[in-house]
């Protein structure tokens, strides 16, 4: 799934090219992606010009010039791809032109966790796709990081990834986070000291920087706005390398399921 670094490195690329754009017309091939109808999307944005792409978490917000919000979930495997032409790969849901401009963005999505919402104002954003979302992990500050922390008797790594806590973590920098910082997924962080959390925030914070610096991570079928892939997933050092040494150690890294989610982590350093 992509995550925050591979959300910025979509807006990112996006941006420099949307913004000042009018859209002219939108075409929705698949109506569940489309929110709170395929309606009320296309006559929501239609002839909006975007004013300013944003993002918080693993959200875009679009801001429309004449008010309004116009988001984009990827969810699982959703790519948006800026082109001349239709991508000849599958699984393009919605197609938005724009006036005046040629190139056309391109939904993709094979899993179809995703999708496009339409906000009429910042209400419907914040109780929309915003609602129960913590604040963006990206820049975080220490203290506001280790406050929604503290004291918590859940596992560490469900913490991270419960985008209520912070936004925009998932499992990648989840397990590569709590691999530098040395600290086993399940521990909780009733039982670790204000440093431990505090290291864990420095991190957590070199990591998700790294990993933009890359382009992101590509473990699926990520890809920017332009169609590149990200290279950090080179430079992971636990995750999906169960078996393999860890590259500060050289113990095989190992696999758990917790909540439900692969975890990785290296037995020796994070013991
Ligand atoms: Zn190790």
């Amino acid at each position: 799934m992509p995550e925050l670094p591979e959300v910025e490195s979509v807006r990112r690329t996006l941006a420099p090219r949307l913004v000042g754009w009018v859209v002219s017309q939108v075409r929705i091939g698949l109506a569940k992606l489309a929110r709170p109808s395929p309606q009320a999307l296309t006559q929501g944005i239609r002839g909006q010009k975007v004013q300013n792409i944003g993002r918080h978490g693993k959200l875009l917000i679009l801001e429309l010039a004449q008010g309004g919000f116009w988001t984009i979930h990827l969810g699982m495997t959703g790519q948006l791809i800026m082109a001349n032409e239709r991508p000849r790969a599958g699984h393009v849901h919605i197609t938005v032109s724009f006036a005046d401009h040629g190139p056309r963005l391109y939904y993709r999505d094979l899993r179809q966790f995703g999708g496009m919402t339409y906000c009429p104002d910042q209400e419907a954003l914040d109780s929309g796709p915003l609602a129960n979302m913590g604040p963006d992990a990206l820049g975080l500050e220490r203290n506001l990081f280790i406050s929604r922390l503290a004291g918590r008797r859940a596992p560490l790594k469900s913490l991270l990834l419960d985008q209520r806590v912070l936004a925009g973590v998932g499992n990648i920098y989840a397990d590569e986070a709590l691999h530098r910082a040395g600290l086993h997924p399940t521990s909780r962080p009733a039982e670790l000291s204000a440093k431990q959390l505090a290291d864990l925030h420095r991190h957590l914070q070199e990591t998700l920087t790294e990993a933009l610096a890359r382009g992101g991570s590509s473990v699926r079928n990520f890809v920017d706005a332009e169609g590149r892939p990200g290279t950090f997933q080179h430079a992971h050092r636990v995750y999906r390398r169960t078996g393999l040494p860890c590259p500060a150690c050289g113990s095989p890294v190992q696999r758990i399921v917790l909540a439900g989610r692969s975890t990785h982590f290296c037995p020796h350093c994070q013991g």
